[in-house]
C-alpha cells in the first residue's frame, strides 16, 4: 500500500502533514479502501458534547474491504492460521476465499434467525476461527457484535447482555485451556436466567462435552449453517453506524460499553497495523491476545485482515504443554511479527531461558508489547532472548477507547528506548496538561496525557449512556480527550507512560508514577513482578507500599526486603524508597493480565475487608494470602 512509511524522515513528514491538514491526510489514506459511496466531509467534531464523525455520509461495508476486495489478489493466501490448544491436534488454515465463504454463510444463518442491521449480538467463545467468523458475519449484515471474554462469570456476562439488550448469543459447548476444559455453555445458561432480550443462541461444538440444549432457544452451529448459501451481499453501512461495542476490562471500576463505528475504525486499524508492524506481503503475523479484548479486535482480526495479512489465532495458553509453547508456534509457522503483553513476558521470564533454547526463532523480525508499561528488565529479556538482539520492539500504547495504537515506534524506523512508547502515530495530537489544565510545552515535562484532536478510530460514545462518555473522557479537561494515564515527555521528546493518574503517588509533594517505581524494583534479579501503591502516611502524605513476587531461593524475607528498598534507592533516589515491601505469592489481576491496584490500595491502607466484588479477578484466591501477610 502506498500509505506505508519507510523511514524516520518519512514519518516526520507524514506526521507534520497529518497535523497541518488532517482532512487531506486522512482522505488520502481512506481513498485506497473500497467505499460504496465516498464521504461528503472528512471530519466533523466537537469535544464538548462530545460528538465526532469521520467520513461523513460515506457508505461501506468493512467486510467487503476484508474479504471481497482481497478475493482476486490473494484469494488463495492464508487469512487465518489457527493453532489449537493441544499441539497434537492439526492446525487449520483458512484462505481469504474460504474465510469469505464461511463468513457469508454464517451471515445468512444468523439473518435467518432474525438478526438484522442494528441488532446486538453477544459473542462468548473460545479462541477458534469461528469467533472471527462470527464477528465478521455480524459486520456483514450490520449487526453490532459485543464480545465477552469467555473466562468471565455468568454474572459479568448477563450484565453485558442486559446493558446492550442483545438479541442473540453465539457460544460454544466448552473451551480447551491448557489441561482444563471450561464449561462455556453452562455459563451462558446460567447468565440467560437473568436476560429477557435474547431470542436465540448458536452453539459451536468444540470440546464435545455434555451440555444442555434448550429447544426453541439453542441451535448448534453446524445445524444453523446446514444447506445455507455461501453467497451474501453485504449490507450497506454508514461510516458512523456502529460496528461493535466492547466493554473495557474494568481495572478501574464498572466496565463501560465503548462504541466503535465502521468507517474510521476501518481506516485507522489498517493504517496503524501496517505502519507499526511494518508488515510486508507474505509475512506471518501473530498477536497472542484474546478476541475478547480490543487488541484481539483491532490486531488479530480487523487491522491485519484489512491489510491482507496472514494472522495467527491461538487457542491455548503460553505454558501448555510447557513454557516453550509460544516459541514452538513461532518456529512452526515461521512467524515474522509477534505481539504479546508484558504480563506474558514476565510470566515466561520466570521460567528462565531454558524453554527458549530448543527453538531457532530466526523468522522473527518484529516484537510487540501492549497492555501495560513494559519494565526495562522484561524489555531486555524479550529483546535479547526472544528477538536475539535483532528485532525492534514496538511498545504500543493505546486503549479500548482509542480503537487503535496511538503511541508506538514504527518497527525498525523509530529508534527505541526501553520502557518508552516513543512517538505518536501520524494523526495523533498529544498534549500534556497539568492538573489545572495548562498545557506543558516543550520537553522534560510530566503530567496528564490528553489528545486535542479527533482520530478516526476514537470511541463515539459509551453504549446507552452518552453522558458517561462525556463525564469520563471529556470533562476533566475541557475540549480534550483525557486518557486517564500519566505521561512523561523526556529530553528527546519521547513519551513514557507512567501508569494511570489515579495510581500516581504523592510522597512529600513529589509525584511518582507507579510504573517508574515498579520498574526500579523489577531490576532486582530476584524479583519476578511487583505492584506499587500509595497509602496514607502521617508525615509524607503518602507512603509507598510495594507488593513483590520473588524467587526466594537463597534469600531470607528480611534480607530481600532490604535489598529491594536499596535497589530503588539507587535507581531513583531516596524519595522513591518503598516504606513497606511485602513479599506475596501473586498479584490480583484482571482477566486481561492487568494488576488491579485498587484492591492493593485498599489492603495497603488497612481497608482489606472492604474490597467489593472480586469475582471477576483471574486469581481471587491470592487476595486472602496478601491480606494475611499485610503489615499496618
Ligand atoms: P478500564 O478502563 O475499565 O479500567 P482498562 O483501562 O484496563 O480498563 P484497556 O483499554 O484494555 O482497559 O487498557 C488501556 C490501558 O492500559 C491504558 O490506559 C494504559 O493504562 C494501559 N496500557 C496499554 N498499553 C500500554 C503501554 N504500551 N504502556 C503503558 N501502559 C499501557
Ligand atoms: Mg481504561
Amino acid at each position: 500500500m502506498s500509505d506505508r512509511i519507510h523511514s524516520l524522515s518519512g514519518y516526520m513528514y507524514e506526521y507534520q502533514k497529518s497535523v497541518q491538514d488532517p482532512e487531506s491526510f486522512w482522505s488520502r489514506i481512506a481513498d485506497s479502501f473500497h467505499w460504496r459511496k465516498k464521504w461528503d466531509k472528512v471530519v466533523d467534531w466537537n469535544f464538548e458534547t462530545p460528538d465526532v464523525k469521520w467520513f461523513v455520509n460515506g457508505k461501506l461495508n468493512i467486510t467487503e474491504n476484508i474479504l471481497d476486495r482481497h478475493l482476486y489478489t490473494r484469494g488463495d493466501q492464508a487469512a487465518i492460521i489457527w493453532e489449537p490448544n493441544d499441539p497434537e491436534e492439526e492446525h487449520i488454515t483458512l484462505t481469504y476465499k474460504e474465510l469469505h465463504a464461511k463468513v457469508c454463510q454464517f451471515a445468512n444463518a444468523i439473518k435467518a434467525k432474525g438478526v438484522g442491521k442494528g441488532d446486538r449480538v453477544i459473542i462468548y467463545m473460545p479462541m477458534v476461527p469461528e469467533a472471527a467468523i462470527a464477528m465478521l458475519a455480524c459486520a456483514r449484515i450490520g449487526a453490532i457484535h459485543s464480545i465477552v471474554f469467555a473466562g468471565f462469570s455468568a454474572n459479568a456476562l448477563s450484565d453485558r447482555i442486559n446493558d446492550c439488550k442483545a438479541k442473540m448469543v453465539i457460544t460454544a459447548d466448552g473451551n480447551f485451556r491448557g489441561n482444563k476444559q471450561i464449561p462455556v455453555k453452562e455459563v451462558v445458561d446460567e447468565a440467560l436466567k437473568n436476560c429477557d432480550s435474547v431470542e436465540s443462541t448458536i452453539v459451536l461444538k468444540r470440546t464435545g462435552q455434555d451440555i444442555q440444549m434448550t429447544s426453541g432457544l439453542d441451535i448448534w452451529w453446524h445445524d444453523a449453517i446446514e444447506g445455507v448459501s455461501s453467497e451474501n451481499k453485504a449490507e450497506e453501512m454508514d461510516s458512523e453506524d456502529m460496528l461493535f461495542i466492547l466493554y473495557t476490562s474494568g481495572s478501574t471500576g464498572q466496565p463501560k460499553g465503548v462504541v466503535h463505528t465502521c468507517g474510521g475504525y476501518m481506516i485507522y486499524t489498517a493504517y496503524s497495523f501496517q505502519n507499526v508492524f511494518q508488515y510486508n506481503q507474505g509475512d506471518v503475523y501473530w498477536c497472542t491476545a484474546d478476541v475478547g479484548w480490543i487488541t484481539g479486535h483491532s490486531y488479530i482480526v480487523y487491522g491485519p485482515l484489512l491489510a491482507g495479512a496472514t494472522s495467527i489465532m491461538f487457542e491455548g495458553v503460553p505454558t501448555f504443554p510447557d513454557a516453550g509453547r509460544f516459541w514452538a508456534i513461532c518456529d512452526k509457522h515461521q512467524v515474522n511479527q509477534f505481539y504479546t503483553a508484558p504480563t506474558a513476558i514476565r510470566a515466561l521470564q520466570a521460567y528462565g531461558t531454558e524453554p527458549i533454547e530448543p527453538y531457532k526463532l530466526d523468522s522473527l523480525k518484529v516484537l510487540g508489547s501492549v497492555g501495560e508499561p513494559i519494565n526495562e528488565e522484561a524489555w531486555h529479556w524479550y529483546h535479547d532472548h526472544v528477538g536475539k538482539g535483532k528485532c525492534p520492539i514496538v511498545d504500543t500504547w493505546w486503549q479500548t477507547e482509542t480503537g487503535g495504537i496511538m503511541v508506538s515506534p514504527l518497527a525498525g524506523i523509530t529508534p527505541t528506548k526501553p520502557a518508552y512508547a516513543t512517538l505518536p502515530l501520524p494523526g495523533v495530537q498529544l498534549v500534556i496538561l497539568d492538573n489545572e489544565g495548562n498545557e506543558l510545552k516543550g520537553n522534560s515535562v510530566e503530567g496528564n496525557l490528553c489528545i486535542k484532536f479527533p482520530w478516526p478510530s476514537m470511541l463515539r460514545t459509551t453504549y446507552g449512556d452518552h453522558d458517561r462518555c462525556k463525564q469520563t473522557y471529556f470533562s476533566t479537561f475541557p475540549n480534550h480527550y483525557f486518557t486517564g494515564d500519566g505521561v512523561k515527555r523526556d529530553e528527546d521528546g519521547y513519551y513514557r507512560i507512567l501508569g494511570r493518574v489515579d495510581d500516581v503517588i504523592n510522597v512529600s509533594g513529589h509525584r511518582m508514577g507507579t510504573a517508574e517505581v515498579e520498574n526500579a524494583i523489577n531490576e532486582h534479579p530476584k524479583v519476578i513482578e511487583s505492584a506499587v501503591v500509595g497509602y496514607p502516611h502521617d508525615i509524607k502524605g503518602q507512603g509507598i507500599y510495594a507488593f513483590v513476587i520473588c524467587d526466594m531461593e537463597g534469600r531470607t524475607q528480611e534480607g530481600l526486603t532490604k535489598e529491594i528498598k536499596e535497589t530503588v534507592n539507587k535507581i531513583i533516589g531516596p524519595i522513591a524508597r518503598p516504606d513497606k515491601v511485602q513479599i506475596v505469592p501473586g498479584l490480583p489481576k484482571t482477566r486481561s493480565g492487568k494488576i488491579m491496584r485498587r484492591i492493593l490500595r485498599k489492603i495497603a491502607s488497612g481497608d482489606g475487608d472492604n474490597l467489593g466484588d472480586i469475582s471477576t479477578l483471574l486469581n481471587p484466591e491470592v487476595v486472602e494470602a496478601i491480606k494475611e501477610g499485610a503489615s499496618h
